[in-house]
């Protein structure tokens, strides 16, 4: 490594990373500007961003209608607290929100993230209940799932999954199960429900793609029956699309639509803003918020981040929507998802590879085991792409801009550091 940056030696020692051994840490990477698909580091080198940070800088970074709107509200209303004050980004921003989505999914409830946004849904939907009178604050969720890192989230994420498996015990108890792919297991779902009658508020799903569970597929049938269980059992069905809605799956902006399933919530926040800043929403259906309408005072939602709809956030989502409504997201994400199937097709055959699989903008390679990522990163990032592998997958969830010779590289590049990889460990 050449000399780093001056604030990157001092800060280092002080600077606790995401998901991460600081023992044995590799150093990241030193990033001084991003544009379009690239980040540029300290020492000149480019890199391909084939993550999106995390799923979120759809548009690529620095796109100037985005950069243009945040500065436009940085120089009225950086931000204003929602409570008895309101402000004109945070309105448009629902009222489109409630556009968007499918049937009377009508009322935005705003936060800072994604975590965040599933708490209030949890918490919506396990008051809606309370408000009736009836103590059901459980909720059905499935192996495999991903929903954040706050206490309540992480007891409807996979149980037995690395990162929240040590706090099995002091987390919620949940009714966790396999999703439901088949009618006899929508039928088995069906009866272990009727055992659980009067106990449980919802159902949390990540509809279509879990994500930060391993990136694993499902068809619109899991989808369907999740609701018609939770229409048999008086259940509510939550859809966490922080990681799915907005475009990444290609066929419509949400997986609520492409499965053709009303949900009662639905939580969006990574691509809401374009990557830019930090914004989530929860958004209820009509029933919903009804159900907290009422003389009595605490029959209210009791929640409110003091960064809740912050206005530059709002105005960089209202940018981020204007970008998904004039420009071609959706048939982007559908051509990168082509030209993925294509390219990673090749990796099928490597020794070590169990699965190849493209859905929308995502691209998973699936080894047999544990990826070794430092292994694989540190191959792709000398390849000029920046990848981030976790648990057993190599995966690409590039920014839907894209063009087609930066998503050949990316495919291409990953397709070679798994080659190596299985040559030299698999012979
Ligand atoms: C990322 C993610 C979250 C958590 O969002 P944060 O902003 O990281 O708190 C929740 N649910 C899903 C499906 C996600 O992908």
């Amino acid at each position: 490594m050449t000399q780093q940056p001056d604030w990157y030696t001092r800060g280092r020692r002080h600077v606790w990373l995401p998901y991460t051994q600081m023992q044995t840490v590799r150093p990241p990477l030193p990033v001084t500007s991003a544009k379009g698909v690239r980040l540029t580091l300290a020492d000149g080198r480019e890199l391909v961003d084939g993550i999106s940070s995390w799923w979120a800088t759809v548009h690529g970074y620095r796109h100037p209608h985005i950069e243009a709107a945040i500065q436009r509200q940085l120089e009225t209303l950086p931000h204003v607290m929602l409570g008895g004050l309101a402000h004109e980004q945070a309105y448009i921003l629902a009222e489109r929100l409630a556009a968007m989505l499918p049937g009377d999914l009508n009322h935005v409830f705003y936060s800072d993230s994604g975590s965040v946004a599933v708490e209030v849904a949890m918490k919506m939907a396990a008051q809606f209940w309370l408000n009736q009178g009836q103590r059901r604050v459980k909720f059905l969720c499935f192996r495999g799932g991903y929903h954040g890192d706050t206490f309540a989230t992480m007891s409807v994420c996979d149980p037995d999954e690395g990162m929240h498996s040590l706090f099995k015990g002091a987390l919620l108890e949940q009714l966790v199960v396999d999703l439901p792919r088949n009618p006899a297991q929508e039928a088995a779902l069906g009866e272990l429900l009727d055992r659980h009658r009067g106990e449980l508020a919802g159902i949390i799903v990540e509809p279509l793609v879990q994500g930060a569970g391993g990136m694993v597929f499902h068809d619109a049938f899991t989808l369907q029956a999740l609701r018609r269980l939770a229409d048999a059992h008086d259940l509510l069905l939550i859809f966490d699309e922080i990681f799915v809605g907005l475009a990444r799956l290609g066929d419509d902006m949400f997986a609520c639509r492409i499965a053709g399933v009303q949900p009662d919530i639905v939580t969006l926040s990574k691509a809401l803003t374009g990557g830019t800043l930090p914004l989530a929403a929860t958004i209820a259906s009509a029933r919903i918020y009804e159900g907290f309408l009422s003389d009595d005072p605490l029959h209210a939602l009791m929640h409110g981040p003091t960064y809740m709809g912050n206005a530059m956030g709002c105005a960089a989502a209202n940018a981020s929507l204007d970008l998904f409504e004039q420009e071609p997201r959706l048939e982007q994400s559908r051509t990168i998802g082509r030209q993925l199937e294509r390219l990673l097709a090749p990796a099928r055959d490597l020794s070590g590879v169990r699965d190849v699989r493209v859905r929308g903008a995502i691209g998973v390679i699936q080894l047999d085991g544990t990826a070794p990522a430092d292994l694989l990163s540190a191959a792709c990032i000398a390849r000029g792409v920046w990848l981030r592998p976790f648990r057993d997958i190599l995966y690409t969830t590039p920014p839907l801009i894209t063009n087609e010779a930066d998503i050949t590289q990316i495919a291409t590049v990953m397709v070679e550091a798994v080659t190596e990889w299985s040559n030299e460990t698999r012979g």
